[in-house]
């Protein structure tokens, strides 16, 4: 059976360096390191988030309700996720669209079934619109989806190579993990990903890799193990399956 991973792309990612709208040159990059790991036979499903677009968070400065600015954050995926399915499209890489939020004019809505068909035909697989409800993130998406795809794994692309003791960014004298546990996470309070979005994984025993997405090649490079990064999983010292 060929390995399948939930790869969980933020939006802010999408806007490279400024976080925000698109980048190209960076969104062309990473289409194309995608598309290398899929051609040697890695199924992909990907989650994107909508940070570079909207955040729910953002809608209480015009007095919104939560649940409108939600909504707001994942049409916003939504969006994230058409660009990059063209973007696939146009290197000729098989790919579907499929939403939690139902959007019918756009994509079909997403059930585990569905999207493990598009996956078993060597497509690659976007999953847009979060859970399809408000007040819950992409990451808690990207858990939820993981399980339903059958992922062996999830990579969590950031903008650090990896889980730290604490933010690299801060204090240089960080200690990067190469491997921890869920327990020695949550007992640090160390941030991986939500909290709900961890819970989840720590109880479907989902390993999850952090690695930085602001390096050549990303993908390619952790599976080939030729960068830093970090698997989280329930033993806190040996590899994920796929890595
Ligand atoms: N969102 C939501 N429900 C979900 C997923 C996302 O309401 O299940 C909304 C929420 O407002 C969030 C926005 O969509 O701020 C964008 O998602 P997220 O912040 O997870 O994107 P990322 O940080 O990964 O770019």
């Amino acid at each position: 059976m060929r390995d399948r991973v939930l790869l969980k792309i933020s939006g802010e990612a999408l806007g490279g360096s400024s976080s925000i709208g698109y980048d190209p040159s960076f969104i062309k990059a990473l289409i194309s390191d995608i598309a290398n790991v899929h051609q040697k036979g890695i199924e992909i499903a990907i989650v994107v988030g909508g940070g570079n677009l909207f955040r729910g968070k953002q809608s209480e400065a015009l007095g919104m309700r939560t649940a409108s600015g939600d909504q707001m954050g994942m049409l916003a995926t939504i969006m994230n996720g058409i660009a990059l399915r063209d973007v696939f499209h146009s290197h000729g890489i098989p790919c579907d669209l499929l939403s939690s939020l139902a959007c019918p004019s756009v994509c079909d809505i997403f059930s585990g079934s569905r999207g493990r068909e598009i996956l078993s035909q060597g497509k690659i697989l976007i999953c847009v619109g979060g859970t399809g409800s408000p007040y819950f993130t992409t990451d808690t998406a990207s858990v939820t989806m993981a399980a339903a795809l059958n992922c062996s794994t999830l990579m969590k692309g950031t903008k650090f190579p990896g889980v730290f003791s604490k933010d690299p960014a801060k204090f240089p004298d960080a200690q990067h993990f190469e491997h921890i546990s869920y327990r020695q996470v949550l007992s640090e309070r160390l941030h991986v990903m939500d909290m709900t979005a961890f819970e989840i994984a720590q109880k479907e025993k989902l390993p999850i890799i952090v690695f930085s997405l602001f390096q050549p090649n990303p993908i390619s490079a952790v599976l080939a193990k030729t960068c830093q990064f970090t698997v989280v999983n329930d033993r806190g010292n040996q590899m994920a399956s796929s890595c």
